[in-house]
């Protein structure tokens, strides 16, 4: 058994990305050294384990981040989710930076539980993403990896941690948090190192405002890209 550090577990729309609209179980590990500025979920970046509270402790209703995180074995939080989520398919893995602990094992467990997966990561780590050949029961295949790798890359960051190459080959999707021109450029640096042009692009406005939204709707529309509203803030979901 692995053990998994857990901030909190709750359902929601997803409101970003190519997945806007579907419902899932948001599961938000702990532990992210990335250090963003605008981070608004930094109760998740300490992970000292001798802190981790056991998962007997984790509370009923649970918040959408907290100062205390759980350790919880793949086959714990796979029953926590069966239990408590029936009907929603799509399990999405968060941070904190969910691909620096071994999820392959997690995922398994939650394929054979006939969950999907749609993993959110930073891509400086990849230890979350590594494939085996284990087979498991996805709906769509036999595999432990994720069904969905969504990388959001956080450029030139505090941490100056570096965006893995083997991270943006996993991702489906590139999310980038846009403020102003230079983030641009940026993802076209990005893009054209690592060859990402047939990747879906994603563009999210940073904190929705009105300049980086028009930035962003602009530039969509140029290039023939996403734009990711945050639409969960419209309707104040978590
Ligand atoms: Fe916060 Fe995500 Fe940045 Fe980590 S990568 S600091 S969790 S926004």
């Amino acid at each position: 058994m692995t053990t998994f550090y857990v901030n909190t577990v709750y359902p929601t729309i997803q409101g970003e990305g190519a997945y806007t609209g579907t419902p899932v179980v948001l599961v938000r590990l702990q532990g992210c050294g990335v250090g963003c500025p605008f981070c608004d979920t930094k109760e998740t970046w300490p992970l000292d384990e001798s802190a981790a509270l056991p998962s007997s402790d984790f509370p009923d209703n649970p918040p959408v981040v907290s100062h205390k995180f759980y350790k919880f074995t793949e086959k714990e939080l796979t029953t926590y989710i069966k239990e408590n989520f029936p009907h929603i398919t799509w399990v999405m893995i968060t941070g904190g930076e969910p691909a620096s602990q071994d999820l392959p094992p997690l995922i398994h467990a939650l394929h054979v539980a006939r969950k999907l997966v749609l993993l959110e990561t930073s891509g400086t780590a990849v230890k979350g993403l590594y494939t085996s050949t284990r087979s498991c029961a996805s709906l769509f295949g036999n595999k432990d990896s994720a069904d969905w790798v969504t990388v959001s890359p956080k450029l030139n960051m505090p941490g100056q941690l570096r965006i893995k190459p083997q991270a943006l080959k996993a991702a489906d999707e590139i999310k980038m948090v846009v403020g102003k021109e230079r983030d641009l450029e940026l993802l076209d640096e990005l893009i054209e190192t690592h060859g990402l042009q047939d990747k879906i692009i994603s563009l999210q406005p940073i904190s929705l405002s009105k300049k980086a939204t028009e930035l962003c709707t602009r530039t969509a529309i140029e290039r023939g890209w996403h734009l990711s509203l945050q639409t969960h803030k419209f309707i104040n979901l978590p």
